[in-house]
């Protein structure tokens, strides 16, 4: 796909939203930016930073865009931070904690600090911070994860680096902390033109359902995660067992692994038990370049879930209602912010709120639809990538020019 400019968003999002971003970076140009997350594949951070990227250098900010390198023992641990900082209570000893500075340091020696700006995603790379004397960089860490609840331990341990930064980044009002630090609240975003998210021909439609053998015969309910427990498969289906008694209904499971988590295969064994091979239940391992397939699923649903336990921001949502399906997600992390019940999805606390919220929209057609078309509307308003960038300018003002007030962000 040729690369997208700012401009290709004009029909979608209009004249003046694009002049503004224009104006806004123009005192920016030629900054240097520099992104650094944990992965280049999989999950919602690397899909935002393949939009992000471009169209801020189209922007004329100078954006790298870095991955940290590690071996397995190293995303064993960062996956415990990880576990930890949405609640799980997990145990880190000193030497997982030596592995995890350790391979940090070694990726912070190869890396070029000489930039205007440092933006660390997640807790996988926020050691990169013990680099700030040797920069005049301002740096920001952006946090993509619920840690409303962390474990203490874990969090006792990063808050220290937190408070070295400039400024940190949180996905919803409910994730902020006492921090020394500046905090903004910054939604994640979806791209209306990526292959997740553009308008696809019916045939096409019809071709992936074909090839993942699914009939088109009953009214069917997804979710797509990466098969993580934290995402609740194994409830998703217990939700549908329920609903099964009353209507005839098909679910789809599909997701693939991130390169970050190594726990997706024993989960996806879960889910597999679970389905107890029953024949409407399609689990569909996906490789990762699979976004016009989960595109196509998305547009071929009747109902989307995302029942996750916790969540960061869960853009699955976003894209789910910006296709205009009703989505029905769990009250937790930043599914509320994207989900006004009764207007633009339904919210869920229990396996049993799901079943009656799908046998509910299943036997209430328009009502589903009139959710799905409040949420497209919604999602233009406050989630594309447009509204994301306007936010960045804005902080990389804040940053720059620290001496200004800038209020709304
Ligand atoms: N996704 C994907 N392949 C998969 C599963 C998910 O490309 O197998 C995408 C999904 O469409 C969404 C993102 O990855 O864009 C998941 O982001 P979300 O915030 O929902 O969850 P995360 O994985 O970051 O916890």
């Amino acid at each position: 796909m040729p690369s997208i400019q700012l401009t290709d968003y004009k029909p979608i999002v209009g004249h003046h939203t694009l002049e503004e971003l224009y104006l806004l970076a123009e005192r920016l140009k030629g900054k240097r930016v520099k992104m650094v997350n944990s992965t280049a594949i999989g999950g919602g951070v690397a899909e935002i930073l393949h939009q992000l990227v471009p169209l801020l250098n189209d922007l004329g900010i100078q954006t790298q865009w870095e991955v940290i390198k590690g071996g397995e023992d190293f995303f064993v641990v960062t996956k415990k931070i990880h576990n930890g900082l949405h609640g799980e209570s997990v145990s880190i000893t000193e030497k997982m904690k030596e592995a995890f500075l350790e391979v940090s340091r070694e990726n912070l020696e190869y890396t070029d600090l000489n930039q205007d700006i440092m933006v660390i995603h997640d807790p996988q790379p926020i050691i990169y911070i013990e680099g700030k004397n040797r920069t005049s960089a301002k740096w920001v860490w952006r946090c993509h994860i619920d840690i409303s609840n962390p474990d203490q331990g874990v969090w006792d341990f990063l808050k220290g680096y937190v408070e070295q930064y400039d400024a940190s980044l949180f996905s919803s009002p409910r994730f902020s902390k006492g921090l020394s630090i500046p905090q903004f609240l910054f939604f994640p975003s979806i791209d209306p033109l990526s292959d997740k998210n553009r308008e696809l021909e019916p045939e096409f439609i019809n071709q992936v359902l074909d090839r993942f053998q699914i009939p088109r015969d009953k009214p069917l309910i997804t979710q797509i995660s990466r098969f993580d427990r934290l995402k609740d498969p194994v409830g998703v289906i217990k939700a549908y067992r329920l609903v099964k008694r009353y209507f005839d209904c098909q679910l789809v499971l599909a997701g693939g692994g991130a390169s970050d988590d190594p726990e997706g295969e024993i989960v996806l064994d879960e889910v597999r038990a679970e389905a107890k091979g029953d024949p409407d239940i399609h689990i569909l391992l996906l490789p990762p370049t699979s976004s016009l397939e989960i595109n196509a699923l998305q547009r071929a649903s009747t109902l989307i879930l995302q029942k996750s336990i916790r969540e960061g921001f869960g853009l699955t949502v976003s894209e789910a209602l910006w296709k205009k399906k009703p989505v029905i997600g769990s009250a937790v992390g930043g599914i509320p912010a994207q989900i006004i019940p009764h207007f633009t999805g339904a919210l869920v606390y229990s396996i049993e709120g799901t079943a009656y919220q799908i046998r509910y929209l299943l036997s209430h057609p328009d009502v589903a639809k009139k959710l799905g078309e409040y949420g497209h509307e919604y999602v233009k308003e406050e989630f594309l990538i447009t509204r994301k960038l306007r936010r960045y300018l804005l902080l990389f003002h804040v940053l720059s020019h620290p001496g200004e007030r800038i209020i709304h962000l």
